[in-house]
């Protein structure tokens, strides 16, 4: 455990950079190292032991499990077992996060390093970051594939170059882990609280404790003793992680211990978390996403922090480009976006699939409710344009009527006083006298007018 000097200059911390900082005390707790090797009882009886205390927690898991020795290689998507134990963590409360692709190297996974070379001392990628970004696009690929859903990223044994930090930062926004501030082994940096922004502009959520370990001295007491030290920080977290093929008495000694001391846990989904590639997103929180589509539909979930599907649905037809969203996430949702090459056929069972994303509007109730609503509109409509017209008509022709009854009685009034004053000898006079009677030129348009 780090020094009791260093956590006082971390709370110091505040009042020199003047910043403001909450009572507040976050725990956080990670079920580690979960794989398809992984015993799927002892992971599903810990999940249930946090979930009967009310405890959001993370787990760590590895898509596909290798061991270079035996040659043997387990795909999530191979792994039914696997697979259910992930959902079933997830429907507990669990926020997954990626530990690597295989966690390994040469060796075994979860034993090996995935990274960092430890023979040699230094990155496996030497400094090239496709090494890096192949094995998370890969890994990505996987979760997606079996809707797995990672919210953040943990580097296997906290080692890597400062490059796959970058690329990782790519990926993801959030890691939760200490992190090599240099390319030396055992020089990962240690932090009491959250980090809005490191030097790789991640979120780092701290770990604190590290993982219960009783050979190595590491026992709920040692644990408990850290995380009481950890509270003279502001708003200092207590944060560690557990291998659940240890005896999960451990586990719950710990976790009712810092509730103990006040700490309350939280989950990944209370922040703001996005993971990327070119056409998959995860986010939570407050974020601005993009997917790059090519010539894929666009698919849309909205999901709960227990994995169930609270909102889904598809483009009609299919997108190419870059599509762009802003995604306000409550703090237990979840928002899946993915170009994907298929869709569900349109009918009218699945035509909420369809709907603009905007409307917000799910329930079959709500639906038929918002068509009938519709129809209702558009009678209205159909009817209020029928009365129109008619009314429009009808003065229109009323209008022609009495035209022609004025100018009727035009006729007789110009006509009637002229005749017997001037007889008819203005049928016979010129054009031009005829224009100069003003009267004439009145009664002449009159007539004209009706001829
Ligand atoms: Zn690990």
């Amino acid at each position: 455990m780090e020094g009791g000097a260093y956590l006082a200059f971390a709370d110091v911390l505040y009042d020199f950079m003047n910043k403001a900082a909450t009572e507040e005390h976050p725990a956080f707790v990670r079920l580690e190292d979960i794989h398809a090797k992984r015993d799927a009882s002892s992971l599903r009886r810990a999940a249930d032991l946090l979930a009967e205390r009310g405890v959001p927690f993370a787990f760590t898991y590895t898509p596909v499990y290798k061991n270079e020795a035996t040659g043997e290689s387990i795909f999530l998507g191979e792994d039914p077992v696997f697979q259910d134990t992930l959902r079933y963590l997830v429907s507990k409360g669990g926020s997954p996060i990626l530990h690597g692709y295989t966690h390994q190297h040469s060796g075994e996974t979860a034993v090996d390093f995935e990274f960092w070379d430890p023979y040699r001392d230094g990155p496996i990628g030497e400094g090239d970051p496709v090494y890096a970004s192949a094995r998370v696009e890969r890994a990505l690929h996987e979760s997606f594939l079996n809707e797995i859903y990672p919210l953040a990223w943990t580097t296997p044994h906290y080692a890597a170059g400062q490059t796959d930090y970058d690329v990782f930062s790519h990926f993801f926004t959030t890691a939760v882990e200490r992190r090599m501030p240099v390319e030396l082994y055992g020089s990962d940096q240690f932090f009491p609280y959250l980090i809005k922004s490191d030097m790789h502009h991640q979120i780092l959520i701290p770990e604190t404790l590290g993982y219960v370990n009783p050979d190595a001295g590491r026992d709920p007491e040692a644990l408990l003793a850290d995380a009481k030290a950890m509270k003279v920080v502001r708003e200092g977290w207590a944060s560690f992680f557990f291998h659940t093929f240890l005896d999960l008495n451990l586990l719950t000694e710990v976790v009712d211990g810092l509730k103990a001391q006040g700490y309350r846990f939280v989950s990944l989904t209370e922040f703001n978390n996005k993971v990327t590639t070119k056409d998959r997103v995860v986010a939570t929180g407050i974020n601005e996403v993009s997917l790059h589509l090519d010539a894929q539909y666009k698919h849309e979930k909205t999901l709960s922090a227990t994995g169930e599907l609270v909102d889904e649905n598809f483009s009609f037809g299919t997108m190419s480009g870059q599509v762009d969203k802003y995604v306000s996430m409550s703090k237990n949702e979840i928002q899946v976006l993915e170009g994907v090459y298929r869709r569900p056929r349109f009918t009218w069972s699945n035509l909420h699939l369809f709907r603009p994303a905007l409307t917000g509007v799910s329930s079959p109730v709500a639906l038929a409710l918002l068509f009938i609503g519709m129809l209702t509109l558009v009678t209205f409509l159909v009817i209020w344009i029928y009365l129109i017209t008619r009314k429009t008509v009808a003065s229109a022709r009323n209008i022609a009527t009495r035209r022609e009854e004025k100018s009727d009685a035009l006729h007789l009034r110009v006509h009637r006083p002229l005749l017997p004053f001037r007889g008819h000898r203005h049928l016979a006079l010129p054009a031009v006298q005829r224009a100069a009677d003003p009267f004439r030129v009145h009664a002449r348009f009159v007539v004209g007018k009706r001829a």
